[in-house]
């Protein structure tokens, strides 16, 4: 961490912040539309990549240490960092993680979320719906004043409750200027411990849960991290703002109640 800490934005800064959060949000509900059985992951970045540029924005992901795609597309067992390809078609009954993120006015924003594909599993459903309370969970705990693994805590918490587990690999980050940015954010921690939280604090909160083990390994194309067990695993994220009144989602409209991401609107 640098020796003034974290860097706080302005308001002005997370308004700018916020018309990038607005522009992940759209194309999140155009991708969770396409992701239907037959569509390809590659198509599904295609159409990213398109609205991104009509929308005015820049893909924050494309290249990003050689990444190639706009959006990351992790399918099933795989946690994050799926690399869009033509040769991987969606199929009813898998779960989708699309998750990406833009640059608008020299400020990132970055979403991710988690869709079924088609009827899937009960226990698939199960899975989503409890990563995605988690992140609001945590979300929850984003007040000035708090500190930062009570964040990590209250999604750890709702995670094993459930039967699930926490990945330990991959955290959630500061963001503005930069993609990542101090600091990092553990899904998991004790409460009480940690940075206190301040406004003007930006954090992206992205949980990934696994249906069994919180072991993952990485696959050939030194991308795509999978579950070591095979099992399921799902990923929501969203890029959120302390303000002195609580935490702002920016990545979530004004008027859309949030615990409904990945769901039609
Ligand atoms: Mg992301
Ligand atoms: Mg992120």
């Amino acid at each position: 961490m640098s020796p003034g800490g974290p860097e706080l934005k302005a308001a002005a800064e997370i308004a700018v912040m916020e018309r990038a959060g607005r522009i992940v949000w759209e194309i999140l509900q155009a991708l969770r539309e396409a992701a239907v059985p037959g569509a390809t992951t590659l198509e599904l970045d295609t159409l990213a990549e398109k609205l991104i540029y009509e929308k005015g924005a820049t893909p924050a992901f494309k290249g990003y240490r050689g990444f190639p795609g706009s959006v990351c597309i992790s399918v099933n067992e795989e946690v994050v960092h799926g690399i869009p390809s033509e040769r991987r078609a969606l199929k009813e009954g898998d779960i989708v993680s699309l998750d990406f993120g833009v640059v608008v006015g020299g400020f990132y924003g970055d979403s991710a979320i988690t869709v079924p594909v088609g009827q899937v599993s009960p226990e698939a459903q199960r899975l989503v719906d409890v990563t995605r309370q988690a992140m609001h969970d945590g979300i929850a705990q984003m007040a000035a004043g708090r500190r930062l693994h009570d964040i990590g805590h209250a999604v750890q918490e709702r995670v094993e409750r459930a039967g699930f587990s926490v990945v330990r690999d991959f955290v959630g980050h500061g963001i503005g200027r930069r993609l990542h940015e101090e600091p990092q954010l553990p899904n998991y921690g004790k409460a009480g411990t940690g940075m206190r939280l301040r406004p003007g604090l930006v954090l992206a909160i992205e949980p990934m849960v696994n249906a069994g083990a919180p072991d993952v390994e990485i696959l050939q194309d030194e991308w795509t991290a999978v579950t070591r067990d095979g099992k399921l695993s799902a990923h929501f994220e969203h890029t959120v703002a302390i303000l002195e009144d609580g935490p702002r989602i920016l990545t979530l409209p004004p008027g859309i109640p949030p615990g409904r991401e990945g769901l039609p609107q």
